[in-house]
């Protein structure tokens, strides 16, 4: 299955991604992790991403655009793959089409998390996530992990991401208004789009994500 997973910053699509994928059995295709990873590391692209993530504006689709076909072209996608923040506008659909159709293979399904906007601001203000695996999530009041700091899973660090902050998160809220609804019009056109809501127990959001790509 090729799958598309759209929604506003703090919808939950890297905890829904993890399981989906799991599930699926299909790759977790993060860009916001890939870009995360190479900042880590200190790579050129890392460096060259980390001002626009920091001031919550897209990376150049010059730098994303190869960035996610080089993932998607790994042997472990070739049956399937879950894009979580891939496609961010209508110009990287467009890409992905290109890239699909060279490899002679199509989207199954577009699904899009809804989550109304004071949702959204409380959940990324309070999020907290560990260094070890981004799916590791925890928020600092509705899901706080049982020692400040630390990481119920795996005993990792758990730190606040650095578009975290009030002022960014306004500003990635724009840009997903502005820049990433389009493609949603884009794909519906296609027929693709599957839209649930993303309130809810994290295993309910699932178990209804997973219905949803039944149909
Ligand atoms: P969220 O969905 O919670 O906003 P992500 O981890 O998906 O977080 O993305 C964090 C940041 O990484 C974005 O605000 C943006 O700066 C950058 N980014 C991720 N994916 C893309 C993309 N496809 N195109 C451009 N920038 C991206």
């Amino acid at each position: 299955m090729r799958i598309v997973l759209v929604g506003p910053p703090g919808a939950g699509k890297g905890t829904q991604a993890a399981y989906l994928a799991k599930n699926l059995d299909i790759p977790h295709i993060s860009t916001g992790d890939l870009f995360r990873a190479n900042i880590s590391q200190g790579t050129a692209l890392g460096v060259e991403a980390q001002s626009y993530m920091k001031a919550g504006q897209l990376v150049p689709d010059s730098v994303t655009i190869g960035m996610a076909q080089d993932r998607m072209e790994q042997s472990d996608a070739v049956n399937g793959f879950l894009l979580d923040g891939f496609p961010r506008n209508l110009a990287q659909a467009e890409a992905l089409d290109e890239i699909l159709k060279e490899g002679g293979v199509q989207l199954d399904a577009v699904l899009d998390l809804e989550v109304p906007e004071d949702e959204v601001v409380k959940r990324i203000a309070g999020r907290r996530i560990c260094r070890n695996d981004s799916s590791h999530v925890f928020h600092a009041i509705y899901n706080a992990p049982a020692a400040e700091g630390v990481c119920d899973v795996c005993g990792g660090e758990l730190y606040q991401r650095e578009d975290d902050s009030e002022e960014t998160v306004r500003k990635r809220l724009e840009v997903y208004h502005t820049e990433t609804e389009p493609i949603i019009d884009y794909y519906r056109a296609q027929g693709l789009v599957v839209t649930i809501s993303a309130l809810g127990k994290v295993d309910e959001v699932t178990a209804k994500a997973m219905d949803a790509l039944k149909k």
